[in-house]
């Protein structure tokens, strides 16, 4: 067995990692490695592992043995390569020691520059760069940078609000600016920073206990350990659970040579992406800061300058682009993107570092994008011919697709809003809530108050994670297009608004002030992340129109080619039904009719129809229905066109359309002529111990034929009608509900009768199925017995998943949280299919339902069929068709042409 290889070398245009190796290299060091293979400028370095990280872990925190002396043989390499020396007094090598795990996790792990600077080497660096300035400057940010994430949060030390070392460091930094009347740390000279260093060092031993360390080796393995210690930390935990990151894969760390954005005005710092990450249009976009560290454009501290002419004519920043200040660098970095982005195929996010004029590539990734970006890229790459069209549908994942149903402002109410700032649009769509100051509050109020809040702060930091999470959307002072609020809006599909500088924000008195107004905790804004817009008050919201929205509409029509599974929606009413249509349903896969009986009149006469003592009031009574449910078909009919309707019969317990509260109970007795007695005694009758189990579904029809009866009159009399008008129907009826196949020939037989019945009487003749809903295992079980009498089946996978498990669906809130946080259950399964247990009956019905009947037409209708991992699951299983709701039509129609694309691919 060949010895584990801890290390991994990049530098001098050869490297050992490669992209493909992200799992072991975490995805900077594999984009690092890569990078240096293809003859890009990437400063030497290494990468520990993340086998490293995961064996720290497994033994107590302690590191491979052999690890210590391969690190020792690889800083002698860079050594080697950059001709300067760890830890050397006149020609000293300084690094960064970086995390980077499997998947980013933007700004949730340690980062520590300028590692190898102490009292002793810093005089080399100053010789060296006869930059007296910058080598302080970088001093400074090393013991900020050091006593914050290795000495203190490494620790485990979590000083209250306010009192950590980096605030109270910034504290003497902004004292000290103050006192010297200077509005940026630029302005700073070197004697300024010495003594602030000297105050520096006083602070961290007063605060910390121990003074900051004065030796490299000292520096270098507290900042490794620090950065897997990060690994553990709050946020990254707090992150990992809402990306479903798995908590075994760990971090790599990557030591690299350091270059500096901080050496004066020939150097700078940037964040680029080769697209748009938030519309996807083909421009080269980014920012940079002119004499910054990396640190500084993440952090948001200073709003960043745009990197371009065109990327300035996009925004009403004043400062220069780096194209006009240094276009000899912006050349060059115009060229590599160009480069990376034809040998990654993918939209990228760059990180680079001018050192006094020569350019550094730090990092480069597949950038993070929004929904219409991602649609976007997509559809234009393959355009290109970057990527091929199934390629394309792979890039976009159906939760980036729901992001354009998410609500916009109404533009027309816009016009007399009250403008309260205007800002950087870092993540589109709309948004209206309250505002709250802090990550704990948008929790508290958004889970304990149930209010939809707007988190305002000065910069977001990964500390607020939680509260991003939660908030409708997020508003900073500060901040540029990538800082890290921007990045981790965006990769949930966030509306975000940064670095709007208007804003003057007050944590202790929780407001803010901004176009001479001042706005409090609690009162309510409108955000337009699409424009950068902060109204006041609540402006109404809707739904894009998707159908003016062209890369959508190309990328949906390459899905149809793909797809094999028809896709269709639940709609109970013709405008759903004609919602659905606009959005691509090919057909209705579920009307419930019970929602067609509320509504004043209607609810009498059910209510008549309950009460009602023998079979000949009953059938009085309800053919007053009837009128109402013919005009409802024949609008669902209209609406779709001749596609196919699935309409399904009663189907809930009686019980839910009485009355339960006395005073509502005595008049509708007095309505209906009959004593509260009386009616209190039959809405007991009805009460039943499990009403899911209960008298319900086919049932109901079967104890109350003349039920069925109406209804299949209703649908047939309306298909008649638009038949007579030309218009082309396709009527499926469904009975709920069905165990066994007589209960199915019971109620088939009345529905055929009536069909007959109808055609005859009106002269016309219409086509139309009957079919069944398979909720109940019994029905899966003997699926062969009832196709031959049912002529398609659909599957109810809520009541199957209740039924299959046992669990009640409306109950099951009483212990599924505890279920899914002690992992005995990997997923709600009202909400994706239960594979191995509802699945497996929903393929045996399939089989055997088909040996019944040839040809069987079969689909589901439960809420699954709006999820794209239960999707997944019916393509395989063979199924015709998936039934969602109107508004996860998109989702299912791309989660079908996926599933297709996966199904064809060799294993
Ligand atoms: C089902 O049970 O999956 C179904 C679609 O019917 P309902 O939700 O109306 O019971
Ligand atoms: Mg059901």
């Amino acid at each position: 067995m060949s010895p584990v290889k801890n290390i991994y070398f990049f530098g001098g245009g050869k490297a050992e990692g490669r992209e493909d190796m992200k799992n072991l290299l975490g995805g900077k060091g594999a984009n690092l490695a890569e990078m240096t293979n293809l003859g890009l400028p990437v400063p030497a370095g290494f990468t520990i592992t993340t086998a490293v990280c995961t064996h720290y872990y497994q033994n107590g925190r302690k590191y491979p043995a052999k690890l210590n002396a391969e690190v020792a043989k690889a800083i002698q390499k860079v050594e080697t390569l950059m001709g300067r020396k760890f830890g050397d007094p006149s020609n000293p090598l300084l690094v960064s020691v970086r995390s980077g795990a499997r998947k980013s996790m933007p700004g949730m792990m340690e980062t520590v520059l300028n590692v190898g600077l102490t009292s002793w080497t810093l005089p080399g660096l100053i010789g060296l760069t006869k930059n007296e300035r910058f080598a302080y400057d970088s001093y400074r940010r090393l013991i900020t940078m050091f006593s914050d994430v290795v000495m203190e949060k490494a620790e485990g030390i979590e000083p209250e609000e306010g009192k950590g070392i980096r605030v109270q460091l910034e504290r003497l930094l902004d004292a000290m600016k103050k006192q010297k009347g200077f509005t940026s740390d630029t302005q700073l000279t070197a004697e300024d920073l010495k003594e602030l260093i000297a105050q520096y060092k006083d602070k961290v031993i007063e605060v910390l206990g121990r003074p900051f360390p004065d030796d490299p080796q000292e520096q270098l393995w507290g900042a490794i350990g620090a950065v897997f210690a990060s690994w553990m930390g709050k946020r990254a935990i707090a992150y990992r659970k809402i990306e479903g990151i798995p908590d075994e894969w760990g971090t790599a760390v990557n030591v690299q040579s350091m270059v500096f954005g901080n050496m004066g005005d020939t150097s700078c710092t940037g964040v680029a992406f080769t697209r748009n990450p938030a519309t996807g249009e083909k421009v080269f976009y980014g920012e940079y800061l002119p004499n910054a560290q990396g640190e500084d454009v993440v952090a948001g501290i200073r709003t960043p300058a745009p990197i371009n002419k065109a990327g300035r004519a996009a925004t009403a920043l004043e400062l220069l682009s780096l194209e006009e200040t240094q276009p000899e660098s912006y050349k060059q970095l115009d060229q590599i993107q160009r480069r990376l982005e034809k040998h990654y195929r993918d939209m990228l996010d760059l990180e680079f570092t001018v050192e006094a004029g020569r350019l550094w590539m730090l990092q480069c990734r597949v950038g993070k994008r929004n929904g219409p970006a991602a649609i976007r890229i997509a559809v234009e790459m393959a355009k290109e011919k970057l990527i091929s069209r199934t390629e394309a549908l792979l890039r976009v994942s159906p939760s980036q697709l729901d992001e354009l149903l998410h609500p916009q402002v109404d533009p027309s109410s816009e016009k007399g809003a009250f403008v309260v700032a205007k800002g950087l649009p870092a993540g589109p769509g709309g948004a209206t809530g309250q505002i709250v100051f802090s990550a704990d509050d948008a929790e508290k109020w958004t889970h304990d108050l149930h209010r939809k809040v707007i988190l305002v702060r000065q910069e977001t930091s990964p500390e607020d994670v939680h509260g991003m999470h939660v908030a409708e959307a997020i508003l900073t002072s500060k901040g540029g297009m990538t800082s890290h609020a921007a990045l981790v809006a965006r990769g949930w599909g966030k509306c975000c608004i940064v670095g709007c500088g208007e804003l003057r924000i007050s944590y202790s008195t929780k407001q803010l002030e901004a176009a001479g107004r001042v706005y409090k905790e609690g009162d309510t804004i409108t955000l337009n992340g699409t424009k950068g817009i902060v109204y006041e008050g609540a402006l109404p919201l809707k739904i894009a129109d998707l159908n003016a929205n062209a890369h959508y509409k190309t990328l949906m029509n390459w899905a149809d080619e793909e797809r094999r599974l028809k896709i269709r929606a639940n709609a109970d009413r013709p405008e759903d039904a004609a919602q659905a249509r606009a959005f691509g349903a090919e057909g209705i896969g579920l009307t419930r009719t019970e929602h067609m009986f509320f509504g004043e009149e209607r609810i009498r006469a059910i209510r008549e129809l309950i009460i009602a003592k023998t079979v000949e009031d009953r059938r009085r009574v309800v053919m007053k229905l009837l009128p109402y449910q013919r005009a409802d078909f024949i609008g669902i009919f209209e609406a779709m066109k001749g596609l196919p309707a699935t309409i399904r019969l009663l189907d809930p317990p009686l019980h839910e359309f009485v009355p339960h509260v006395d005073s509502e109970i005595g008049s509708l007795a007095e309505e209906l002529g009959i004593t509260t007695q009386e009616l209190h005694g039959r809405i007991k009758q009805l009460l039943e111990l499990n009403p899911m189990l209960g008298h319900r579904g086919c049932r109901l029809g079967i104890t109350f034929p003349e039920i069925t009866e109406m209804q299949a009159r209703a649908i047939f009399e309306a298909a008649a009608e638009l038949t007579k008008k030309k218009i082309k129907v396709l009527p499926e009826v469904m009975v709920p509900l069905v165990g066994t196949v007589k209960e199915f020939r019971h109620q088939a037989e009345i529905i055929r009768k009536v069909a007959g019945e109808v055609q005859a009487e009106r002269k016309v003749k219409f086509a139309y199925s009957v079919g069944t809903m398979i909720e109940i295992p019994r029905a899966a079980l003997v699926a062969d017995e009832i196709a031959k009498e049912a002529e398609f089946f659909s599957f109810g996978t809520n009541d199957l998943t209740q039924t299959t498990f046992g669990f009640s669906r409306d109950d099951v809130g009483s212990f599924l949280p505890a279920y899914l946080a002690e992992k005995i259950l990997p997923d709600d399964p009202f909400a994706s299919i239960d594979v191995s247990g509802v699945g497996q009956l929903v393929e045996i019905a399939v089989a055997r339902g088909r040996k019944g009947r040839k040809g069987l037409k079969t689909g589901i209708c439960g809420e699954h069929g709006g999820d794209p991992a239960s999707i997944s699951f019916f393509h395989k299983v063979g199924l015709d068709y998936v039934s969602c709701s109107p508004y996860r039509v998109p989702i299912a129609r791309l989660a079908a042409a996926h599933a297709a694309i996966k199904g064809k691919k060799p294993r």
